[in-house]
């Protein structure tokens, strides 16, 4: 537990830190620019939360930047094509956040003009908006006083308190503790100071506590035990599924299919195959015709949230395409193929 005294002495010098050292990042607006009234656009704010839920900065940047060129606001968003968002997004992953993404533009635009709501509560009624894109954005972009707790924030404060209780169970002990910190002045500034202090100095194997403000605070620095924290809970070993999907070649092209709209890269684009699970006794007989289909050497692994997947991917070539949604070589990159899928195409050794 820490004095009211040395939290706002800390609140004070995070922020001193954010204003000094804070990232500069294509969709924040840093302090200098806030003081002379510049707002952050809840639009972009939520494209890069959205995009950055999986992955890094540098991968996620280019994405919104083609994004926001191409959808300048959330209106246009929500009048483009599913199909032309998904293709946008293939790269990123996690299909599921792209029909939100768009989802929730649709209903920003059809259901509130198209103005993001203000606070905390009413964003957390939209689709693919979870508590902490909710807090984010409130906080970014309407100063609201939220508590954002990322997998940053979660390690900073696991070691400013030393918290004992291991995560990802005990998420609840992560969130008071950053809330006893939370500053209510500069709400959106000192969450994105928090967040920069765990994704630039606070980092998971080798913190530069020497250059951190709140290393006179930290319980873990004082003892020497920084990477102790945070505590986690063994992962248990991911289930093995197994499949066979067919590559089938054509003048140029490459036969598709596209996934149901529930499950498992919904609405996704891929290649016929077997479903996943216990390795498919007769794969061939999930083949889109009888062919003698020539199986890859090697095999495709992938891993998911909850599985790890293997695929055998077989090819063949016909003279003639049977019916059929068929891709152009050439053009491939334009549809929206997830990972998986690309890495079965690369196996064949034809793209
Ligand atoms: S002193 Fe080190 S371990 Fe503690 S919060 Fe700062 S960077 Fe993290």
């Amino acid at each position: 537990m820490k004095k009211s005294t040395e939290i706002t002495k800390m609140r004070q010098r995070l922020l001193d830190w954010y204003d000094a050292q804070g990232r500069e990042l294509p969709w924040r607006v840093r302090p200098e620019a806030r003081a002379a009234g510049v707002q952050a656009d809840p639009y972009a704010v939520w494209l890069s939360e959205i995009m950055l839920q999986q992955t890094t900065v540098p991968h996620a940047a280019p994405y919104w930047k083609k994004f926001l060129a191409a959808f300048p606001t959330v209106s246009d968003l929500a009048h483009a094509e599913r199909d032309t968002v998904l293709a946008m997004w293939a790269g990123l992953g996690y299909y599921a956040r792209a029909r939100n993404l768009h989802k929730c533009a649709k209903m920003i635009n059809d259901e509130l003009g198209g103005t993001f709501p203000k606070t905390e509560a009413e964003l957390l009624n939209l689709p693919g908006i979870g508590p902490y894109t909710a807090a984010t954005i409130a906080a970014i972009c309407f100063d609201e006083a939220t508590n954002i707790v990322d997998g940053n924030v979660q390690r900073v404060v696991s070691r400013i308190f030393k918290i004992e209780d291991p995560l990802p169970k005990e998420q609840k002990t992560y969130r008071d503790h950053a809330a006893m910190l939370a500053s209510p002045q500069r709400a959106g500034d000192y969450g994105q100071a928090l967040m920069d202090l765990g994704a630039t100095l606070c980092s998971p194997r080798s913190p530069k506590c020497e250059l951190c403000p709140w290393q006179p605070h930290c319980a873990a620095y004082k003892d020497g035990q920084q990477t102790d924290y945070p505590k986690k809970t063994k992962k248990a070993k991911l289930p093995l599924r197994r499949g066979a999907v067919f590559v089938l070649f054509s003048k140029g092209h490459v036969l598709l299919e596209r996934r149901p709209d529930k499950g498992l890269l919904g609405g996704m684009m891929g290649f016929p195959g077997t479903p996943w699970g216990e390795a498919p006794a007769a794969p061939l007989e999930a083949a889109p015709m009888k062919r003698n289909w020539e199986k890859c050497e090697g095999e495709v692994r992938h891993i998911f949230t909850h599985f790890e997947l293997r695929l055998d991917v077989y090819t063949a070539q016909i003279s003639e395409m049977i019916e059929g949604e068929w891709a152009k070589l050439s053009d491939i990159k334009s549809y929206a193929l997830p990972s998986v899928m690309t890495k079965c195409l690369s196996l064949t050794g034809k793209a």
